[in-house]
């Protein structure tokens, strides 16, 4: 069973799942940030008194940092206007920081047993087969019917924290998106999916914008030239510097070429060697190696400038050794 379901900490449980959002089960757990975070901060008081750039830093390698600001801001919140006690209202639980309706149903039902419901991918699609149901699930109508479905099954339930559990597991393991072993499913006489397999649908599909991102490598015996970002997403992370192409001129030489892909986009990266003359850069700062374990930096960045270090410390030894 995962950790997060053998607590009813209202806090460990809302970093699983705000770590669980946008990131796969087997990252959070498998490659330990859940187990790493939690024995970084441990309760919301820890949380709290962390600098921002200690809470980016442990947030390495799951991306949208949106998340972990969220959580910073709400453990700061719960400290000063709460008395550093978790609100126990689904009213109060939904207006923090960060908090849609599916965490908030998380928190509410596993850690305080009440009967909120909870609606993720896994209990859309037995909700959608359950009621045979082909309003497209990411439609406005779609949504509400689902809400309205997940609420009616948990308020009709003696222990709606067990149900909701009960729900995405069955969704995981049962009522599978390809082939569900409706044989074995407990809800087969209720069911009434005439072609399970074609629910739940969809309206949207994702298409992928295509971005170029050109950055430069600038290595010298005082460090590596990092910028950190401002006024984005990214706001407090460290990363290339941008390179800034002038109209007529030649770029410099690329050292490396790579991709990634973030949200909707499908990001093509560029480093270049270091611009000549020097650009003009605000924000910028030299790092030592040693110094750039704990950086707070995106992950494209990281397996990039550590590439790039690679080869440069098997082609000049000695320059790396003065890093
Ligand atoms: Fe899903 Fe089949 Fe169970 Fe219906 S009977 S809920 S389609 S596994």
């Amino acid at each position: 069973m995962y950790p997060w379901r053998q607590t009813r900490d209202p806090y460990a449980i809302l970093v699983s799942e705000v770590m669980l959002q946008q990131t796969q089960i087997a990252t959070v757990l498998d490659r330990g940030f859940y187990i790493r975070w939690m024995s970084r901060f441990p309760n919301l008081r820890a949380l709290a008194e962390a600098t921002e750039e200690d809470v980016l830093s442990a947030w390495q390698g799951l991306g949208y940092y949106r998340r972990a600001r969220n959580l910073h801001r709400l453990a700061q919140l719960i400290m000063h206007e709460h008395g550093g006690r978790f609100p126990d209202t689904p009213s109060a639980i939904r207006s923090l920081p960060g908090i849609g309706p599916y965490t908030a149903g998380a928190v509410a039902s596993f850690a305080f047993g009440l009967a909120e419901p909870i609606v993720d991918g896994n209990v859309a699609r037995v909700l959608s087969r359950l009621w045979d149901d082909a309003t497209p699930i990411d439609s406005a109508k779609g949504s509400q019917k689902l809400w309205q479905r997940a609420q009616a099954i948990v308020q009709a339930s003696s222990d709606p924290r067990s149900l909701n559990s009960a729900l995405m597991e069955l969704g995981q393991v049962v009522c599978r998106p390809i082939k569900p072993a409706c044989m074995l499913c407990p809800l087969q006489q209720e069911c009434q999916a005439q072609a399970p397999e074609q629910l739940p649908v969809k309206k949207t599909k994702t298409t992928l914008s295509e971005v170029t991102e050109r950055v430069f490598f600038d290595l010298s015996p005082l460090g590596v030239l990092l910028e950190q970002e401002k006024g984005s997403r990214r706001t407090g992370l460290w990363k290339l510097p941008a390179l800034a192409l002038e109209e007529g001129k030649t770029p410099p030489p690329v050292l490396l070429k790579t991709s990634y892909g973030i949200t909707r986009y499908k990001v093509t990266l560029w480093v270049h060697e270091a611009p000549a003359p020097p650009h003009a850069i605000a924000n910028v700062q030299r790092f030592r190696q040693a110094e750039l374990k704990e950086l707070p930096m995106p992950s494209p960045y990281r397996r990039a400038l550590e590439k790039l270090l690679e080869t440069t410390s098997c082609s000049t030894q000695s320059f790396s050794l003065a890093l």
